[in-house]
């Protein structure tokens, strides 16, 4: 007997038909002899509807509300399933993120999980009972709801299986694996057999939605190995893990795409020692994560400075900047939304040289201008024009892949 935990994603709980569906996997785990614990998402688009009833109501709600009304979708996904699985005669329970203890950072809408005390789910698994848990929320020290950010649930998952000592953990969502890209963008991208830690750690920050980040972060961390796989067929999946066999062999692990960035620009900084400081020190003290950086010779002993930050931070980045012009001494902020970041990821590209020739050549062949550029060890990211990203995403795995 294993304890086993599985995560369902909101296209797979979307309607009564998934859910009796979604149902029937879990019983099975559990009449095989299993501990199951189970964490769900909210149905389908179920955080977009409540983000937007709240836009409707009040634009700037304050993120302590916000989060007590997103916390509910992940809550009816886990009740109803609860009815469908108690119309099966099999025992379950559901719960919520207080009530399985899973404490977090106080920053409502961005939550980190600090601990989980498992004791209630244990509690609830020796009395035979399947145990359902809300995913993508937890409580803070001021015993509030907090969210841990969109596709948190994925980190749930990680974070119960680690607290649980999970014997598996798998996350189930509706394709069968980590794809070399999108596969509903890219119809060429491969399903990969294994992937390790730090290649999806990449392409899930680099914008493969599949994996939450910070579900893959903690995964390493904890060294507990993930199965992605498909509740819509029975396709075996990806197993995410520390050493991947095929590394050698392809040293790119797959292509991503970002569109949630903005380009700001500082044009005509003085150039002289500490700027650079001064703007990226002030960026810092509002919490702006800054990402690429380019710093280029602008007119007559002037320079510019541009850098990317996540979409929704754009506008504070924005104002902090202007608010001290004087200090900073620029000639003007440009600020571009219409932009976004294409990577190629691969464990085995350091000791391949050409990838970025090979993956600039596909660009030029498909006439996508280049604005910014920046490399690790690991991965190459280019920031282009929004509406080049498919073209270039295909355009780049077609070169690496075929
Ligand atoms: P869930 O609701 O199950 O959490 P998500 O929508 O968050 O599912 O993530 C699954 C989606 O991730 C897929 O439908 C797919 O379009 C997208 N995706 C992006 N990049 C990849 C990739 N490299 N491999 C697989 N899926 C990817
Ligand atoms: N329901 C949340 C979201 O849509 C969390 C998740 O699905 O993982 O972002
Ligand atoms: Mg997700």
């Amino acid at each position: 007997m294993a304890l086993i935990v599985q995560k369902f994603g909101g296209s797979s709980v979307a309607n009564a038909e998934r859910i009796e569906h979604v149902a029937e996997i879990i019983t099975n785990t559990y009449k095989r002899g299993n501990d199951v614990v189970v964490v769900l998402s909210a149905q389908g688009d179920t955080t977009d509807d409540l983000l937007a009833k709240a836009f409707e109501i009040n634009p700037y709600a304050s993120p302590r509300e916000m989060d007590m009304l997103l916390a509910t979708g992940e809550q009816q996904s886990i009740a109803l399933m609860a009815m469908a699985i108690g119309r099966m005669d099999v025992p379950v329970v559901s719960l919520t993120g207080w009530q399985v203890g899973l404490e977090t950072t106080s920053t409502y809408g961005a939550a980190r999980i600090k601990k989980v005390s498992g004791t209630r789910i244990r509690e609830e698994l020796d009395r035979r009972r399947i145990v359902l848990v809300a995913g993508f929320q937890g409580i803070n020290k001021f015993g509030d709801q907090t969210t841990l950010g969109r596709g948190g649930s994925d980190t749930t998952a990680v974070a119960l299986a680690v607290a649980l000592k999970a014997d598996l953990c798998q996350i189930f969502t509706d394709v069968d694996g980590v794809y070399t890209a999108d596969p509903r963008k890219v119809p060429g991208a491969r399903k990969m057999q294994e992937v390790s830690f730090d290649e999806m750690l990449e392409l899930a920050s680099l914008g493969a939605q599949v994996l939450h980040n910070r579900s893959v972060e903690m995964a390493k961390r904890y060294n507990m190995n993930l199965e992605v796989l498909s509740s819509f067929t029975a396709e075996p999946g990806t197993i995410v893990k520390e050493a991947v066999k095929q590394v050698e062999k392809t040293y790119i692990s797959g292509v991503a795409s970002d569109k949630n960035v903005a380009r700001i620009a500082l044009v005509g900084v003085e150039d002289t020692p500490g700027e650079a400081f001064k703007v990226f020190n002030l960026l810092a003290r509002e919490k702006v994560n800054v990402d690429i950086i380019l710093q280029s010779i602008g007119r007559s002993d002037s320079k510019d400075i541009s850098f990317t930050v996540k979409k929704n931070d754009a506008d504070r980045a924005y104002r902090v900047l202007m608010d001290h012009k004087d200090d900073l001494g620029y000639d003007h902020v440009d600020i571009n939304q219409d932009v976004a970041k294409v990577s190629v990821v691969g464990g085995g590209m350091v000791d391949n040289p050409g990838v970025a020739a090979t993956m600039f050549e596909a660009l030029y062949e498909a006439h996508v201008n280049i604005k910014m550029i920046s490399t690790s060890e690991i991965k190459i990211s280019v920031l282009i024009n929004k509406d080049d990203t498919d073209k270039a995403v295909a355009a780049i795995h077609d070169k690496f892949f075929s």
